[in-house]
């Protein structure tokens, strides 16, 4: 789950982090609101969204009165901001947040993951900051360091002087290093986060260290014990469909290409997806019913995918272990009878209580294309897809 940056700073603001003084706004009342609180000379107009490169769509403006705040507030809300990191798409700015500017003189890279190879908490920090880490690993990867922590110690003095040495700060810079990195550490375990990305942080002209942009992703699977983190989620920045999805625990991931993907297991659903772009067709979804799916959550993960208007064709692809072909099946057709089929479907099922699966559909009389193997699948839907297009 993601956080909108004004949130992600109250968080760290909690741990004793240091970020920017600054108010959210929902509207230019607010804003003119919030800038007379804060007081000036200079403010910061940022448009909250759950994406980055806001900065070179125009989604990040530093302004020098009320006056422009108001503007810049007017521009922005109700805007569809596109970013490098939005899709074309874009997405419409509904929040923005105010905030005291900073005197940059300098911009870094600081940012903490999950290293699943060495189960531990890893740091990557950059002189080059400002600008998308992807960027400098491709081009300048000697300007990276990146370390992990080892949990029995938490997040060592050794750690924050190698990332000051690093990132050349001068003695006092350090010392704020030294109090300010082990506090985004505590945040990073204590609310179970899986990404807390800082781009910039920032040293100022008077010398003080800053978060200037905070990005957080959480755990979902440690959600259940942060209720005030799940208070924090915003609908309206997640896909319709997986909202839906979600309340029926389905693994799902809106894509934006022409065929819908019902498969079983992750790894066979990347592989759907693979063999589907391999024939030249691309997915519109992963899906991954689970191990356990009941004829309901079948039918509702079904009828997600028919819901998504550039689905022009369905591949169901099971391979039937703990998951029963004939509860595919059945929860198929229950399905297709209450939001009918419009687009091409194409069956293959494998394993535990196939015939029965073959059974049931076939005597359902709908209008389904069987496979035999995934080859033979992928090839029948992208051909379905093509002759209906
Ligand atoms: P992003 O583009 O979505 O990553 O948004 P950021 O919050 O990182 O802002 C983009 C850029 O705007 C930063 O890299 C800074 O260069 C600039 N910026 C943000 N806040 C301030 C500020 O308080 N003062 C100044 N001078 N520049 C700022
Ligand atoms: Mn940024």
């Amino acid at each position: 789950m993601n956080i909108h940056e004004y949130q992600a700073k109250a968080v760290l603001r909690e741990f004793g982090v240091p970020v920017p003084r600054g108010i959210a706004a929902f509207s230019v009342a607010e804003a003119e609101k919030a800038a007379n609180d804060l007081g000036g000379p200079v403010w910061v107009v940022k448009a909250q969204i759950h994406a980055g490169g806001r900065g070179k769509a125009g989604g990040v403006k530093v302004v020098k009165s009320v006056d422009e705040v108001k503007r810049e507030a007017a521009r922005l809300l109700g805007s569809i901001l596109v970013t490098h990191q939005t899709g074309p798409h874009g997405k419409e700015v509904r929040r923005l947040y105010i905030e005291e500017g900073s005197a940059i003189e300098r911009e870094y890279y600081l940012s903490a993951l999950v290293d699943r190879a060495a189960s531990r908490v890893a740091f990557v920090a950059s002189t080059e900051g400002g600008i998308e880490i992807e960027d400098v690993a491709r081009t300048q990867p000697d300007k990276i360091l990146s370390f992990s922590v080892d949990p029995a110690t938490g997040f060592m003095p050794h750690h924050a002087r190698r990332v000051a040495r690093a990132l050349g700060f001068n003695r006092d810079v350090a010392k704020q290093a030294g109090d300010a990195l082990p506090k985004l550490y505590q945040a990073f375990v204590a609310k179970d986060m899986s990404l807390l990305e800082i781009n910039p942080l920032v040293v100022t002209k008077s010398g003080q260290l800053i978060c200037l942009d905070a990005k957080v992703g959480f755990d979902d699977n440690a959600l259940y014990r942060h209720p005030e983190v799940v208070a924090l989620r915003d609908l309206d920045e997640e896909d319709e469909k997986e909202i839906e999805a979600s309340k029926y625990d389905l693994n799902y991931v809106a894509l934006d290409g022409t065929i819908g993907c019902m498969v079983n297991g992750a790894g066979l659903a990347m592989a759907t997806m693979d063999i589907i772009k391999l024939y030249g067709e691309t997915p519109a979804n992963f899906l991954d019913v689970g191990g356990g799916a009941t004829k309901e959550k079948v039918a509702a993960a079904f009828k997600i995918i028919t819901s998504d208007p550039n689905v022009k064709g369905i591949l169901v692809n099971i391979f039937g272990g703990i998951m029963r072909c004939d509860i595919i099946a059945e929860g198929v057709v229950a399905a297709v009878k209450e939001v009918g089929l419009r687009v091409p479907l194409v069956v293959r099922l494998e394993g535990t209580n196939v015939d029965l699966g073959k059974d049931i559909i076939s005597k359902s009389n709908l209008n389904v294309t069987s496979a035999d193997d995934l080859d033979d699948a992928a090839q029948k839907i992208v051909r379905a897809v093509r002759g209906a297009t």
